[in-house]
């Protein structure tokens, strides 16, 4: 009989993440000092992370041990299930093979959880009782509220406003793990304060919500700031996904020819990519594929400058070099909840800038259209962000289907749609559009670019 799912016994649950710093071919830009646009040091982040993670950062260590504690929590859903998508192979009628390794199945129904429950451990062992953070589509928030009600460490989460609006069971689902949740822009800090007497009305954005929970943070001595995606030590904890995707492929003697993946900050894909892309490096598979999708909406990596900018709208954060639509990005109102930041993960835009991984930007409803097909066949309704990961996997097998190539892709199905069923609600009756994001935005977002020192 033909197998469908692949998974490691939960004994051969890896111990180490894998740290690509240890392997790039040329380094990473330092971050920057917001104030002095000098690199950064240990000590300034200190106030926000707790120092392992600062460590892990910054750290030249090909393999990094995961704790006791964090595989324990791990194994309430890791190994997760590699799948073989034999149903929608068959429909595409593709000599392709089409894997995808599934995140869906933890607590709150993500990738996330694999980088929240290490990051609120690490703040838990230093003595912090409670940690800061912003939330876009909330399943970020989830998946921090989970990881506190797990060490007993109290979670404050602000909430972008239109998210916080359309999606109350997320809400509730935080509030249910303990944590407190609030509207951004909130009355609760000075960023948000100062962005309500602007604008009473303003839906939020991520990089608010970001300047509310680091002010949050700093003004505290019992808080710590966390963060869900973009930083190095957040991509290192996600490797775990492709580490055991690894594995279970060599068992069955198989290895993907194009890897695919959504981006919002550029965890999830990395997450699984990685650990494949040192094969790459190596010259072990030199033609491997590794395509990063983003909406294009939100068109970060395709159409944005590489340089340095801040992380958040009120340039509180450390100058990080990614591709950017200006820290002062609003996003225009369209679905794709987790994957409408302004920045992307510095080492995604590195390998990017560097030519070892590619980009592609897709309109929301043929990601939709895509996540629908995925549902009939394979029965898993995605999270919005994780259709666009969907669709280029269709395209990739639709266009072997007409050369008869039989590649094997892999795709990193990110999480689930439960909570997003609004939004495919908005799309059956056809009240979804497309949005192309306006050039001038582009060039707006050039000249409020941070001067950096040469
Ligand atoms: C948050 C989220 C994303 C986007 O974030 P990345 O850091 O780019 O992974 C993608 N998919 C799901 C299901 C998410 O929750």
């Amino acid at each position: 009989m033909e197998r469908t799912k692949y998974v490691l016994d939960e004994k051969d649950l890896p111990t180490k993440w894998y740290n690509i710093q240890a392997d790039l071919p040329e380094p990473l830009p330092p971050p920057l000092h917001p104030g002095t646009g000098q690199p950064l040091g240990p000590e300034d982040l200190a106030p926000l992370f707790p120092m392992e993670l600062i460590k892990q950062e910054m750290s030249p260590e090909r393999f990094i041990e995961i704790p006791e504690e964090v595989l324990d929590i791990y194994k309430l859903w890791r190994p997760t299930t590699l799948f073989r998508a034999r149903r929608l192979e068959k429909a595409l009628d593709t000599p392709a093979k089409i894997y995808y390794k599934y995140e869906g199945t933890s607590p709150p129904g993500s990738h996330k959880p694999n980088t929240s429950v290490p990051q609120v451990y690490y703040s838990m062992k230093e003595g912090i009782k409670r940690i800061s953070t912003e939330t876009g589509a909330g399943q970020w928030g989830s998946s921090l509220a989970f990881a506190g009600a797990c060490f007993n460490v109290d979670i404050k989460v602000y909430m972008v406003r239109v998210s916080y609006n359309q999606k109350p069971y997320r809400r509730v689902m935080m509030q249910t793990w303990g944590a407190e949740c609030v509207p951004s822009p909130s009355p609760d800090t000075k960023a948000g304060k100062s962005m309500l007497e602007r604008d009473p009305d303003c839906p939020g954005s991520l990089g608010l919500a970001i300047s509310e929970a680091v002010e949050d943070a700093v003004s505290r001595d019992d808080t710590h700031y966390s963060l869900g995606s973009v930083l190095n030590h957040v991509l290192l904890h996600q490797t775990i996904v492709g580490i055991e995707a690894k594995a279970v492929l060599e068992d069955i003697g198989d290895y993907p020819d194009i890897l695919v993946g959504c981006v919002g900050g550029g965890s999830n894909f990395a997450g699984l990519f990685l650990p494949f892309l040192k094969d790459k490096i190596d010259g072990k598979k030199p033609d491997l594929r590794v395509v990063n999708v983003e909406p294009a909406s939100c068109p970060t990596l395709t159409r944005g400058p590489y340089a340095y900018d801040f992380g958040d709208e009120a340039g509180l954060t450390p100058l990080l070099k990614m591709f950017t639509l200006g820290h002062g990005f609003i996003p225009p109102p369209v679905h794709a909840g987790g994957l409408r930041y302004h920045g992307m993960a510095p080492i995604i835009c590195h390998l990017l800038n560097i030519g070892l991984i590619e980009a592609l930007a897709i309109h929301q409803l043929e990601t939709f259209e895509a996540g629908i097909t995925f549902a009939k066949h394979e029965g898993i309704i995605a999270a919005p962000e994780t259709d666009h990961a969907i669709r280029v996997t269709i395209i990739e097998a639709l266009k072997c289907k007409e050369t008869g190539e039989k590649k094997t892709i892999l795709f990193n199905c990110s999480g689930h749609g439960h909570f997003d069923m609004s939004a495919y609600e908005a799309y059956l009756a056809g009240k979804l559009h497309d949005y192309e994001y306006p050039q001038e935005k582009i060039e707006q977002a050039l000249k409020d670019l941070p001067k950096v020192p040469s």
